[in-house]
């Protein structure tokens, strides 16, 4: 296939390449994408229980939730997709892996240099310094930080909530560099991946999309799953 072809030589030929992953690369380990209809879990739908507020309400309802989901996801394994980035990072050392995906699978995996832009399902972090803990299964309503006493909340970007600057940060740093961005599961016309591949596309850097249904129509674009199309470009 001659797409296919293209990819590699531009992969190949690139000093920095950058990959971006959504919900598609999950859905292909059988991770649920949480949304709409499928989304509903005792009859909540994310957006009542994935919000500042609905912690504030009744935490341990959230916790209930989260708890569910972390021990779902955790039945799950990492697909080729996610196993053939490992190969591409062993020709390049120093590529990015940036994540819209909250499920630990590309950590799993054996990923490198991880961005995960929404929290981690498999973490919890202090609301008072910061810090980041192994996530239990929380079982009362307000488990503390063994470091400060302050409250731990799961390490997630809830609706209405901003990306942690620190995490903006590396995703500039990593947009700047990057001759190459490859665009996995995600839909291009959701932010932020629509805003990463414009802006890098403004500067004439390529964009392969890997998709079942591509949908940026700047991109290379490769139609198929990333289980699928993945290992064709790292072998
Ligand atoms: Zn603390």
């Amino acid at each position: 296939m001659d797409q296919i072809k293209l990819a590699r030589d531009l992969l190949d030929k690139s000093l920095n390449p950058l990959f971006l992953t959504g919900a598609g690369i999950s859905a292909e380990s059988g991770v649920p994408t949480f949304r709409g209809e499928n989304g509903l879990w005792k009859n909540y739908r994310p957006e009542e229980l994935a919000t500042p507020e609905a912690f504030r309400r009744d935490p341990a309802v959230v916790w209930e939730w989260y708890n569910w989901r972390k021990s779902l996801v955790s039945q799950k394994d990492p697909n080729a997709g996610h196993l053939a980035i490992n190969f591409i990072q062993e020709r390049h050392p120093e590529m990015g892996v940036i994540t819209q995906n909250v499920d630990g699978l590309h950590q799993r995996a054996g990923n490198k240099n991880l961005v995960e832009l929404h929290g981690n399902l498999f973490f919890a972090r202090c609301v008072k310094c910061n810090g980041i803990v192994e996530y239990q299964d929380y079982d009362n309503n307000s488990p503390q930080c063994e470091s400060c006493g302050g409250r731990l909340r799961p390490h997630i970007v809830w609706f209405g909530e901003q990306l942690d600057p620190e995490v903006i940060g590396r995703v500039n740093r990593y947009l700047q560099k990057t001759d190459l961005l490859v665009i996995v599961g995600t839909s291009g016309v959701v932010y932020p991946a629509a805003g990463f591949a414009s802006t890098v596309a403004l500067r004439g850097v390529k964009v392969i999309e890997i998709n079942p249904e591509p949908v940026i129509d700047f991109a290379l674009q490769l139609k198929g799953g990333a289980g699928e199309v993945l290992p064709h470009l790292s072998g």
